[in-house]
């Protein structure tokens, strides 16, 4: 596996997501790579990683010297900015764990907001947002044009109109505000 790439061609893909691991300063989840999946032994020391060692974004999983170093990969080249991979979302890991829907923009699971029908309606790919980055003025992040004519069969949910809507996400950041005031400054 060795490489003149810091990772392998083609390993940046979904399928190859076999964890996720958090940055201590953006506090957003950040997949875990690797060609092969991890046996018993790689998920314990990944484990361990996780919990004793700091990761941050813009940086190697592990130092050099790890066994990982060529093995188990993160994005290098991202920093705290960087929105949620789209390969987070896409992930079987993350399909089989209902708790795992996060903001795009911010990696935050709370405050959450269903992506309006104008949104979910054209596009295949409709990716949630918090109401802080709405209020912000960040917008639903969106892929893949949808070219039939207002096909929204396949989402969950919709909503009859936007002024319920909006009135949903004032709530909410009322309500969200109060328990979690730090999350949304850091970027
Ligand atoms: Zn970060
Ligand atoms: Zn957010």
């Amino acid at each position: 596996m060795k490489s003149a790439e810091r990772a392998p061609n083609g390993l940046f893909v979904n399928t190859k997501v076999r964890d996720y691991i958090e940055c201590f300063q953006c506090g957003k989840l950040r997949c875990v790579f690797s060609n092969q999946a991890l046996d018993a032994n790689e998920k314990k020391e990944l484990y361990f990683i996780k919990e004793e060692m700091n990761y941050s974004c813009d940086s190697s999983l592990v130092e050099e010297d790890h066994e990982f170093y060529t093995k188990v990969f993160v994005h290098e080249k991202i920093t705290c900015k960087t929105p949620i991979e789209l390969a987070y979302y896409s992930s079987n890991l993350r399909r089989s764990n209902h708790n795992s829907q996060i903001c795009y923009w911010c990696g935050f699971d709370g405050g959450l907001v269903d992506p309006p029908v104008d949104k979910t309606s054209n596009y295949k790919f409709v990716f949630l947002c918090c109401c802080w980055y709405l209020e912000k003025g960040k917008d639903f992040f969106y892929r893949v044009e949808i070219k039939t004519n207002k096909k929204t069969g396949g989402k969950k949910r919709n909503f009859s109109n936007n002024s319920n809507q909006i009135q949903n996400v004032a709530n909410q950041l009322d309500m969200y505000r109060l328990n979690d005031t730090n999350i949304c400054h850091l970027i």
